[in-house]
């Protein structure tokens, strides 16, 4: 039986004063006896005090991004180890932001997608299709290649420490939600997708929904039976709407 995952991408937003805000927030209202599991993902620089003040609560650290490398001279680059080092259980890859704003191509995702797995942090995997690309019918094939490029580049075992989130661009911080019915619709056929090549896997992994989740509709969307939980943006970023839908995943 797959467990829940809630995770919040802050993205670029925050100060030091308001993250001991926003977590102070949320651990005063989290339940302990949560089965699923509550992640945050903070910018980079924030982790360490994220992390303190986390202190014995369940809620896990994740960084938004990571460098295909291991190390070296890469300038402003953040690898693998050093969310590690710091922490971080899990690692944001191939956001469409990241892939829309900074170029990332499917093979480079599958690059970051590997050094997570090597440094130890499960990698939440990003796919999803612009508005444009579901117009055209085209959604299972932009998803169903984002995955191959992973399971193409790295094996399908890779898959058995991976997340995947499934993210349609066009419910990305709009405020416009994938009815319960498109996103189940996607998540099965990822699921099956995967099916034909690891009966196992498929079974296993957690497919998260993310896009305009919030506590007016997460428990329509986490009802899905192929949906295992949420990438959420925006709605993180409020201790009440984020803790109400962690509540709603139970
Ligand atoms: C996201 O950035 O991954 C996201 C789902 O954002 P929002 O919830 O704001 O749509």
């Amino acid at each position: 039986m797959r467990t829940k995952l809630i995770a919040g991408n802050w993205k670029m937003h925050g100060s030091k004063p308001f993250i001991e805000s926003l977590m102070k927030g949320m651990t005063e209202q989290l339940d302990a006896n949560l089965k699923s599991g509550v992640l945050v993902c903070p910018p980079t620089i924030y982790i360490p005090l994220v992390e303190s003040l986390i202190g014995s609560h369940k809620i896990a650290l994740g960084g938004q991004n990571l460098s295909e490398q291991a190390q070296g001279a890469y300038t402003g680059e953040i690898s693998g180890d050093m969310l590690k080092d710091s922490g971080c259980q899990y690692v944001i890859v191939g956001h469409s932001e990241r892939r829309s704003l900074y170029g990332e191509t499917d093979v480079l995702v599958a690059h970051k997608v590997g050094k997570a797995i090597e440094s130890e942090l499960t990698p939440i995997l990003c796919v999803g299709e612009t508005l444009e690309q579901r117009e055209k019918g085209t959604t299972m094939q932009v998803v169903q290649q984002q995955l191959d490029a992973v399971i193409d580049t790295l094996g399908i075992d890779a898959l058995k420490q991976v997340v995947v989130a499934y993210e349609p661009v066009w419910a990305i911080g709009t405020g416009v939600t994938a009815s319960p019915e498109q996103a189940q619709e996607v998540h099965s056929a990822i699921r099956a997708h995967l099916r034909d090549k690891n009966a196992q896997i498929a079974e296993e992994i957690k497919i998260l929904y993310g896009g305009s989740m919030k506590a007016a509709n997460a428990e329509e969307l986490l009802a899905q039976p192929d949906i295992d939980g949420g990438l959420i943006g925006g709605a993180s970023l409020k201790a009440d709407e984020f803790i109400a839908i962690c509540k709603i995943a139970g």
